[in-house]
């Protein structure tokens, strides 16, 4: 089975004191260990909370450039995640394309890169709202994966993130059943044109508006197989969306 994966994307936000509060009060949590949690925040922070959170749980970077080192002013890489303890890495998320202008291309080329240094990938796709009301969903979405797909040789360090651009931050939530019919598509995709094993052991997580109160519906579909959460991962009610499924 696949096993259900919450990760938690702080994007700009945060503090060393917010950070230890919220650790604090996650730490009271009976948290279901049969999920693998990942938290992602902003790297300057990275070293600081692989220092305090839970050992087991995952470190993720929210971004890396397509190269170890050089002058790439204001960039991190994956070589650095790794030397800080970060075993995945955020790629592809709707608003590094949208904001900083990230291709497919680029997005395809980290990918690669961060594959080849061992560094594990949660690989962001999604529509806009006008690409859903034309009925481009699918078609935008399996240009993204193809992008990411293209370089992908192990899929087993690999899980993909649907986030519909319209269902972000806007507490618009897909219905179970709009995500899961992505979710679906997803893994038919991945079946055709990976193979279908890639397809069955693959997860597919979902984010946009993620909340403790409707994690429990989402969490119950067939092919979701977890979260990426942003506002709510700054929150101490974190906790009931990492159980969703106890
Ligand atoms: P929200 O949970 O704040 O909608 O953000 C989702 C997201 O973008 C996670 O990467």
């Amino acid at each position: 089975g696949r096993r259900f994966f919450v990760g938690g994307n702080w994007k700009l936000n945060g503090s060393r004191a917010s950070i230890q509060e919220l650790l604090e009060a996650w730490g009271k949590a009976d948290l279901d260990k049969s999920v693998e949690v990942v938290i992602s925040p902003p790297a300057v922070y990275a070293d600081f909370l692989r220092a305090n959170m839970p050992a087991e749980f995952g470190l993720a970077l929210q971004n890396v450039y397509k190269e170890g080192s050089g002058a790439f002013t204001g960039e991190n890489s994956a070589d650095m995640a790794l030397d800080v303890g970060a075993d995945w890495v955020i790629l592809g998320h709707s608003e590094r394309r949208s904001i900083f202008g990230e291709s497919n291309e680029l997005i395809g080329e980290k990918t690669a890169y961060c594959l080849g240094k061992g560094i594990k990938v949660i690989a962001c796709v999604g529509e806009q709202l006008e690409e859903r009301e034309a009925g481009n969903t699918q078609a935008v979405v399996e240009t993204q994966l193809k992008a990411i797909a293209a370089k992908v040789s192990d899929w087993s360090k690999v899980v993909i993130a649907y986030e519909p651009v319209w269902a972000i931050g806007t507490g618009k939530t897909a219905s179970p059943e709009q995500a899961q019919e992505v979710h679906a598509s997803i893994r038919a995709w991945l079946s055709k044109e990976v193979s279908a094993t890639v397809a069955a052991e693959t997860r597919i997580i979902y984010g946009g508006s993620v909340k403790p109160s409707n994690c429990a519906e989402l969490g119950k579909q067939e092919d979701i197989d977890g979260f990426l959460v942003g506002g709510a991962s700054l929150k101490p009610d974190f906790t009931t969306i990492i159980n969703a499924q106890k």
